[in-house]
């Protein structure tokens, strides 16, 4: 098959109509599609049914320690849950605090605190006329939201295949002290699905910021989110990394079980040095007398350790890998050779990126939504929704079923060509 490159106008125009063709028989079909969000499908949420069954009215809801999860007491957690999500976030258990159901809103609340009470002593950020934050892009749109909906200025800084541009970041968090922090996804990133190398990962630890209060969030929601058994990536563990470089302070992990058990359901964790530790629990034990722990010991009843953990992802991956190779397949036989579009194939995580030509994400999204498939909206993983190029569109294969899928992303491949060739020919 020719590029459209190579094609001449009449070629164009017999492909368009061809593909008009096409586009009206999805119309017909009165498609109600929605693959915007990276949630778990039923299958997957089904996993995790046999943990409704591990306590019941008999059971003994002690923890490790002897003390009664049924009622107040133990701030950051029952010592074998922070035991099994340090083992999942590769930590001591010292260094956690267990909260509620969403690290999303662990994330929320460190920026609120920053705002309100500062970092072990600095000036409390709502003081400063400026905060800016590093945003590693494309990102996840959730993150840009808190940091959006705080007022703090954000700035774009490219992501490559081993994480973000590290030139730039270093030259800006060691010149400019208004920047107190950059959002990572370490591992299989949102919505890239590149794992940081282990190069950039000792760059961010031995980073000399100019804001002593400047933190890295590093969000590791897809720690053990593997699709394959033999393609794994490996992620050097930062806390460890930064203890070496003597920036022991510098970083707050973040994980949850969100994609492991149930998303909104699950429990969730922030990891980081004893000192700001220390910090956070001042405001922690203000803020409430403990969270869920009869969530937590359901939890650690069920998943036992890091096995049980590994032996549950295994399972998701399997429901997971084939919507994956099939959003694949579809989009390596009818895009390859018409140099239209890239898109990456992660070995673990929730996203396939895919990148078009300049200026056609927009247009392709509004086409799908017309034929009644909907997609993240064009933009979202950029600050402000804006792509500057606009040609980055996230797709999420986890929730619909394989047919759906199908569907969505063969309506996605018509609507990626009408558009690029509409471009060529100057059709509005
Ligand atoms: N971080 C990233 C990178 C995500 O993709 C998501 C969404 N699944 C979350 C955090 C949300 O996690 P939680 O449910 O723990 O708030």
């Amino acid at each position: 098959m020719k590029s459209y490159n190579e094609m001449t106008k009449k070629e164009l125009e017999n492909e368009l109509e061809n593909l008009r063709k096409i586009t009206k028989e999805y119309k017909d079909m009165d498609l109600h599609l929605n693959i915007q969000r990276g949630i778990p499908c039923q299958a997957q949420l089904d996993l995790s049914m046999k943990m409704m069954d591990v306590l019941s009215s008999t059971s003994d809801l002690s923890c490790e320690d002897g003390i009664d999860c049924r009622t107040y007491g133990v701030l950051t957690g029952i010592p074998e849950c922070k035991k099994l999500l340090g083992e999942i976030i590769e930590v001591p258990p010292e260094n956690i605090i267990i909260y509620g159901n969403s690290s999303l809103n662990v994330m929320f609340d460190s920026i609120s605190r920053s705002y309100t009470h500062g970092i072990l002593g600095s000036t409390p950020w709502c003081k400063l006329d400026k905060v800016k934050w590093l945003c590693p892009v494309p990102g996840y749109d959730r993150h840009f939201a808190i940091t959006e909906y705080f007022g703090i200025e954000m700035i774009n800084v490219p992501l490559k295949e081993d994480g973000p541009d590290m030139d730039i970041v270093e030259k800006l968090v060691s010149s400019d002290p208004s920047i107190k922090g950059i959002w990572c996804v370490p591992k299989y990133s949102n919505p890239d699905g590149i794992t940081y190398s282990n190069e950039v990962v000792k760059r961010f630890a031995r980073l000399k910021p100019a804001a002593s209060d400047f933190r890295i969030y590093w969000d590791n929601a897809y720690s053990v989110h593997h699709l394959y058994e033999d393609k794994q990536d490996f992620l050097l563990e930062i806390l460890d990394e930064c203890k070496k470089a003597g920036n022991p302070d510098l970083v707050y992990k973040f994980t949850s079980t969100s994609k492991i058990s149930f998303p909104g359901s699950g429990i969730a964790a922030i990891a980081t040095s004893l000192n700001n530790i220390q910090d956070i629990k001042e405001q922690f034990k203000i803020q409430t007398i403990g969270h869920d722990k009869v969530n937590q010991l359901r939890h650690v009843r069920y998943f036992k350790d890091l096995n049980g953990i590994k032996e549950q992802m295994r399972k998701h991956a399997d429901i997971l890998r084939p919507k994956f190779e099939l959003v694949e397949k579809i989009l390596e036989d009818n895009l390859k050779d018409l140099n239209i579009a890239h898109w990456t194939k992660p070995h673990g995580g929730y996203f396939i990126s895919l990148y078009l030509e300049e200026n056609s994400a927009k247009e392709v999204i509004a086409r799908c939504n017309k034929l009644g498939v909907s997609f993240t909206p064009a933009g979202s993983t950029y600050p402000y929704h804006k792509d500057p190029h606009d040609n980055n569109i996230r797709i999420a294969p986890s929730y619909p079923p394989m047919k759906d899928l199908e569907t969505a992303i063969n309506v996605l491949v018509n609507s990626i060509k009408v558009v690029a060739i509409k471009h060529r020919l100057n059709i509005q």
